[in-house]
Order: C-alpha cells, then sequence, then structure tokens
C-alpha cells in the first residue's frame, strides 16, 4: 500500500536544484528534436536566459501516424549532447515500456505523456527506476485518476514523482485544451507532489502562452514546462503552440515577477 502522504517535496534533481521547493523552475525546449542545430539553439538560448532544463521530445505520441515521430534515439543522444555542452539536465518521453532503459540512460527526468497517464505497465517500469518522472495529465482524467496513476508509479519505490497540468479537453474549441488552474492550486494545497503546468498544450496557441504561464504560477505552480523553436513556423510538431526563442527574455521577466509575488524565487 502506498501512503501518498508521506511523500515529501522538494524533489532534489542534483544536489543544489530542487522542485517543488521555494524557486519555481523552467523546463523548456522544442516539441521535437528534429536536429542537432535546432536543438543545439534552443539550448544555447535556455542557458543564456538562466533556464536549468531542457526538453524535448524523442518518441512522439502523435495522433496522427502520418505525423513526425520524432528521431528516436538519436534525438535522445542530440539531448544528451547539447544539455551536456551547456549544463543543463534533460526531460525527454518514454512513449513505451521498451523506451524506458533507453530514456533513462540519456535523460534525467523521464516524461510520460498525457496520453500515457493510465498506461499502467509503462507506470510500473518507470516506478522501477531511478529518475524523477514527470506525469502529465490525462486530456480526459480526473484529478483522482491522476492521483492514482502517480500511485502506481510509486507503488514499484520510485516516489520522485511531478505531476504536470497540461489542460483537459472541454466543450471548447477555440484553444486545444482547457488549462486546469483549479487543479494546479488542489494539488499544490491538498498533496506533496510537485505540481508543475505545461501552457503550450494547454493553450495550443503561443499567442496565450505567456498568459496560461503567468496565471498557472499565480495559482501555485513549480514550474512550467514549455515548448521554444527557433523557427515555429517550421517545427516538425506543435508549432502553433511553440514560442520563438525571442520570447525568452519576457518568459523569465513575467516568471520572476509572478513568482516574485508569491514570495518566490524563479530559475
Ligand atoms: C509533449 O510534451 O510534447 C506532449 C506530447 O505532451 P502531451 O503528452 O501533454 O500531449
Ligand atoms: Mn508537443
Amino acid at each position: 500500500m502506498v501512503n501518498l502522504d508521506t511523500i515529501t517535496k522538494p524533489i532534489f534533481l542534483t544536489p543544489d536544484l530542487a522542485i517543488g521547493g521555494n524557486d519555481v523552475l523552467l523546463l523548456a525546449g522544442p516539441c521535437s528534436v528534429e536536429s542537432y542545430a535546432q536543438t543545439r539553439a534552443v539550448a544555447a538560448a535556455v542557458y543564456h536566459h538562466g533556464g536549468k532544463i531542457l526538453r524535448g521530445g524523442a518518441f512522439k505520441p502523435r495522433t496522427s501516424p502520418y505525423s513526425f515521430q520524432g528521431l528516436g534515439l538519436e534525438g535522445l543522444q542530440i539531448l544528451r549532447d547539447v544539455a551536456d555542452e551547456f549544463g543543463l539536465l534533460v526531460i525527454s518521453e518514454a512513449l513505451g515500456v521498451e523506451h524506458v532503459p533507453l530514456v533513462a540512460q540519456y535523460a534525467d527526468i523521464i516524461q510520460i505523456g498525457s496520453r500515457n497517464m493510465q498506461h499502467y505497465p509503462l507506470l510500473w517500469a518507470v516506478g522501477e527506476t531511478d529518475k524523477p518522472v514527470l506525469l502529465k495529465r490525462g486530456f480526459m482524467s480526473t484529478i483522482a485518476e491522476w492521483l492514482a496513476a502517480a500511485a502506481h508509479i510509486a507503488s514499484r519505490g520510485n516516489e520522485r514523482i511531478i505531476l504536470c497540468e497540461r489542460g483537459i479537453r472541454t466543450f471548447e474549441t477555440a484553444t486545444r485544451n482547457t488549462l486546469d488552474t483549479n487543479a494546479i492550486a488542489l494539488i499544490k494545497q491538498t498533496t506533496h507532489f510537485p505540481i508543475i503546468a505545461d501552457p503550450s498544450h494547454a493553450t495550443g496557441r503561443a499567442d496565450l502562452v505567456l498568459a496560461a504561464a503567468r496565471a498557472s504560477l499565480a495559482a501555485g505552480a513549480d514550474g512550467l514546462l514549455v515548448e521554444l523553436h527557433p523557427n515555429p513556423a517550421a517545427a516538425l510538431s506543435d508549432g502553433d503552440q511553440s514560442l520563438p526563442l525571442e520570447a525568452l527574455p519576457q518568459l523569465m521577466a513575467q516568471s520572476r515577477a509572478i513568482a516574485a509575488a508569491m514570495g518566490r524565487g524563479a530559475t
């Protein structure tokens, strides 16, 4: 039996970098790793603006089988190379049980995508690793189902779980999903899990990402997972919701301002 109440935060990602502590963290990078040059350009920008964690998908859960599916192992290698060049940590998604050892080898945090939130064998597999796990909320899942999914991971011994609100499906069609800020506040107040928000998938629109990021931090989020691309119009996935690198200073400045209003710092 797992007692989620005994799970403590913050989670230390390195001896001097924690999530769920006083500082809010930015996890940023491309939706998909497309090439070395593209990923390096994003990593350089993240580093120069004080970011510590590079995101990037190598195994992509795409709604259409005809869309770009990711570079796989090559994508993980690119991520690791460029992250090491700039001293960044890496977060990347394991799409299936078979990817878990590979992602655990190359990444510092394993992401479980929204579509996989109730893929129990995958939850068990990441629960057996010693890597922090970012568990995205299923886009049709209740908060109780989400916490039950976290308990599946914890049941295999890994309690380093970060929850990520990435928007849920509602009747609204003007935005890709609907950011559930209630969920952020509720998780924050009633559980010990660090909770971050993904304003990119929550809105699906680059012009709404900053507003959704501000709202998430004001609701108590411990961090943000944000998609960035050197040329969003040419992105192989999620270009519409990806911020250009030029938006990073504003994202950082606004995050710092909201964090400060909440009595927190930002990294
Ligand atoms: C992603 O982070 O690029 C992704 C596929 O997200 P989600 O699982 O939230 O759709
Ligand atoms: Mn994406």
